[in-house]
């Protein structure tokens, strides 16, 4: 399934956050949006999941466009997880997964057999079965962030939108949620469009980094070709150095802030 973005404005009230915003997602590939706080990479997700109408342009589902799709339709393609997401903390894990079934839901509201296997096929991937019966309030911050992701699945969705689902992880659930995302793009064949702050997670993980500042993409590529110095130094204002591990992954280590005010826009965004 193809998702493309297309010439595509977006703000709130009279503030333009996203001006011209065009890119594709092959298929069947993990895409992170970095840049810094503020630079639009939530309101460009939220366009793309149709929780924000972009002003103009639009975004197109193997050529369709999202925002004039039915929206059960649509969430059997395409499943987004925000960053603020709430049910009750009495919730169970299974119930939570089934919540992920509304799009394929009758009238009633009951589990059908297949939603049932799927509910369960999910727990399995999502390792999540001794914890089916587990209160959403007595999970730790991963094993939460787990059941989130299955809800999504639950849907099964070619296209998943994650909107920085390793915040507030600490870094062994970190790894766990974008292994998981990982294990089920290269399993499943799930598109994958995320947010990541951390960029040596978002080189771990994506097949292509795309960078936001200025409200446009100033950059597309693979994770080598935008961990350099250059780069970061444009997007994020910092100064670093970066290094290849022996697995064949960059990293980069921030060593500080770039000293002059302002970019070649006269903006200054940190
Ligand atoms: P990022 O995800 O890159 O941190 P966001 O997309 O969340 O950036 O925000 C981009 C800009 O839009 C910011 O200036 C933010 O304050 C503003 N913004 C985000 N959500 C809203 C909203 N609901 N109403 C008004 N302004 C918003």
């Amino acid at each position: 399934m193809r998702l493309e973005v297309k010439a595509l404005t977006a703000g709130y009230g009279a503030k333009l956050v996203l001006d011209g915003v065009e890119f594709e997602i092959p298929p069947g590939k993990i895409m992170t949006l970095v840049g810094a706080n503020g630079s639009g990479k939530s309101t460009l997700l939220k366009v793309v999941g149709r929780l924000l109408k972009p002003r103009t342009g639009c975004v197109l589902l193997d050529g369709k466009a999202v925002h004039a799709c039915d929206t059960a339709a649509l969430a059997r393609k395409m499943a987004i997880l925000p960053q603020l997401h709430h049910v009750s903390g009495e919730t169970t894990v299974r119930e939570l997964v089934g919540y992920g079934r509304y799009p394929y839901r009758s009238g009633f509201g009951v589990l059908s057999l297949r939603d049932r296997e799927v509910i369960e096929e999910i727990l399995r991937l999502t390792r999540l079965v001794p914890f089916q019966e587990r209160k959403l309030s007595t999970l730790s911050g991963g094993e939460r962030q787990r059941a989130w992701i299955a809800m999504t699945l639950a849907q099964e969705p070619k296209i998943l939108l994650l909107d920085e689902p390793t915040t507030f992880l600490d870094i062994r659930s970190q790894f766990e949620v974008i292994e998981l995302v990982r294990d089920l793009n290269r399993r499943c064949g799930i598109t994958v469009l995320m947010v990541l702050h951390d960029l040596n997670l978002a080189a771990r993980c994506s097949d292509f980094i795309v960078t936001l500042k200025g409200k446009r993409i100033r950059h597309i590529g693979t994770p080598r070709e935008i961990l350099q110095p250059e780069i970061l130094r444009e997007v994020f204002e910092i100064e670093s150095q970066v290094y290849v591990g022996t697995d064949g992954i960059p990293y980069c280590v921030p060593t500080g802030s770039v000293k002059e005010n302002g970019n070649e826009n006269g903006e200054n965004q940190l």
